[in-house]
């Protein structure tokens, strides 16, 4: 199954959240099953994100939304567990803060767009400010429902300068977040993750999936798609995204990019010598320590070394034999 199809919004479509199973894991019957599968493109994500890293010329930025307790924080450990920190960074967008609140509300995320090279991954991103903020009604209609055309826009100046955009919608159903809200209850571990701000937004349910469901359609674009990801299996969740991320990585043909240096060159400058130094260190190291004062045996032994016990009379003696022992270059 060609995940990329199966999960992409099509541009301009009218999205159901009725209509898609949250539940569906393809043709994998539990996480231990789809782990060769799931393990084969971390491996992949992870050389991919090193190539963009060392192409240097384009960059990725990764949107996770998701209703409370969808899997976001866990998309992130898992995708981003795969890729060097390095070449990565993750911000997590909560209540704007006064300085944020008093600028256009795209201010806040354009500064932690990618680097070229780099992975942006945004917990929360510019569509909280049709989704909250809409079922809220934090702003006028009229405020939020331009922002669709001008999300669109922002998404496509930072596609025209090399960042390449996946979004993702994590679904789960009401019934999976109401579990996953008690099993935070149950593990003491998890208590600080408990809110009663999450408890507070399931009555507005089906408020949210309207929002989702609009923004969904009117944002999926060919330069910034949305997919979305059947959730109630956390396994199968992150084996969809990091297929998603891979295939889309790959499909770019990055390359790495032409030496800056004459190679040969410098072999021949910084590297002939070291050879012949290794075999002339090798031919030593053969002779023993007569041929080379600065090399000596070790362990050292009780002749040379007053501090340790004699060796006893059936073991070989230390000048009978090299066994055991290596040379090391005294300093
Ligand atoms: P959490 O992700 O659970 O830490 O919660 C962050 C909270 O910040 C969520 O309730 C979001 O809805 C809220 N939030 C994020 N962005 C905005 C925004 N632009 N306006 C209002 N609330 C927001
Ligand atoms: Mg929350």
């Amino acid at each position: 199954m060609n995940y990329i199809k199966r999960f992409r919004v099509e541009p301009g479509s009218k999205v159901n959240l009725g209509k898609v199973d949250a539940g569906f894991h393809d043709q994998h019957e539990s996480h231990e099953h789809a782990l060769p599968e799931t393990e084969t493109y971390a491996q992949k994500l992870h050389d991919l994100q090193y190539l963009m890293y060392a192409e240097g010329k384009r960059s990725l930025l990764i949107c996770l939304q998701g209703r409370d307790a969808a899997g976001k924080d866990g998309t992130i450990n898992h995708v981003l567990g795969a890729m060097n920190p390095q070449g990565c960074t993750v911000t997590g967008f909560k209540v704007p803060s006064k300085e944020e609140a008093a600028h256009d509300f795209l201010w806040r995320y354009h500064r932690h767009t990618p680097d070229k090279g780099q992975v942006a991954i945004f917990n929360r991103s510019h569509y909280e400010d049709v989704l909250v903020v809409r079922v809220h009604d934090m702003v006028p209609k009229q405020v939020w429902s331009a922002r669709y055309a001008q999300i669109n826009d922002f998404e496509k100046i930072l596609a025209d300068n090399g960042t390449h955009i996946l979004k993702f919608y994590l679904h789960i159903d009401p019934e999976e977040q109401l579990a996953r809200f008690k099993q935070r209850i149950d593990d003491p571990a998890r208590h600080w993750k408990i809110s009663d701000g999450d408890y507070a937004e399931r009555p507005f349910w089906d408020a949210y999936t309207e929002a989702f469901e609009d923004a969904l359609g009117k944002t999926s674009t060919e330069y910034a798609p949305w997919f979305i990801i059947p959730s109630n299996h956390k396994w199968f969740r992150n084996l969809a995204i990091s297929r998603i991320v891979a295939e889309t990585l790959e499909s770019l043909n990055m390359k790495f990019p032409e030496p800056t240096v004459d190679i040969d060159e410098i072999k021949q400058k910084y590297h002939a010598i070291e050879q012949e130094e290794r075999i002339g260190q090798e031919s030593t190291e053969r002779a023993g320590p007569e041929a080379n004062p600065s090399l000596t045996f070790w362990p050292p032994d009780s002749a040379e070394n007053p501090y340790i016990p004699a060796l006893s009379e059936d073991r070989p003696k230390p000048d009978q034999s090299l066994s055991g022992r290596r040379l090391r270059v005294v300093p």
